[in-house]
């Protein structure tokens, strides 16, 4: 993480990210030199942007005279550049220091009134609601809202006609294919020995009309060119 020094006087206004100028960092006590954490400005704007409103900083760098002065920790991360306390409008600390959580902030401070949150590398957490740091194990709570589930590709095509696709457990076996194909043979073998049976009239009428069958030998052989011809039908 980078800690860049800026001039109150000479950067002041200057945008650090959309939402935050560096005069916001600055110590209170009105010193030219501000330090602020890169990292530290990063992460103010998502909070930003997550809540969608203004977010202030209390309490941004300090200079030692200052950080005495507010009676904040002799190695306070103030004084680094690195920590800022925040008030998220109309948003509780509690909620803020929930999000600074899931964004993984190093330390995390829950106060009545505001959020601490700082860059440091090693993990902190404390709650200073009841006046007093009471260190906890973290803030869990916020849950990030469901991300939508992009459109699944269609399923490929069944594989069709491959006798080597060995057989899934919920198709028909070989066998079973065959014993369908058997029994509707029989059906239109079926008739009287001179009528077809009645789901088979249309192709009883076609090949009649072929020339394959006058209607008197149903169980006739059929040449090479009718069976052709007949395939070929069955097919179209
Ligand atoms: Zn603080």
């Amino acid at each position: 993480m980078a800690v860049r020094t800026y001039s109150l006087r000479a950067d002041g206004d200057r945008l650090l990210a959309p939402n935050f100028r560096v005069r916001e960092f600055a110590s209170r006590c009105g010193a030219d030199r501000i330090l602020i954490c890169d990292n530290l400005i990063r992460t103010l704007q998502r909070i930003r942007d997550h809540f969608g409103v203004p977010v202030t900083i209390s309490s941004g760098f300090r200079t030692e005279a200052h950080n005495r002065r507010v009676g904040g920790a002799t190695n306070s991360q103030h004084l680094r550049g690195t920590a800022a306390d925040i008030t998220v409008r109309g948003v509780a600390p509690l909620a803020v220091a929930q999000f600074a959580e899931h964004l993984g902030m190093g330390g995390i401070g829950l106060y009545a009134t505001f959020t601490h949150v700082d860059t440091r590398a090693a993990r902190a957490r404390w709650d200073q609601r009841s006046g007093r740091p009471v260190n906890v194990s973290g803030f869990p709570g916020f849950a990030p809202p469901p991300q939508p589930t992009p459109p699944q590709p269609p399923p490929p095509p069944p594989i069709q006609n491959t006798p080597q696709q060995p057989q899934e457990d919920n198709s028909m076996t070989e066998a079973q294919v065959r014993a369908i194909v058997r029994e509707e043979i029989q059906n239109v073998l079926s008739g009287n020995g001179t009528e077809p049976s009645p789901w088979a009239r249309e192709e009883f009428a076609a090949a009649m009309a072929a020339g394959i069958t006058d209607g008197t030998r149903p169980l006739g052989y059929a040449t090479r060119q009718e069976m052709a011809i007949m395939t070929l039908r069955a097919t179209q």
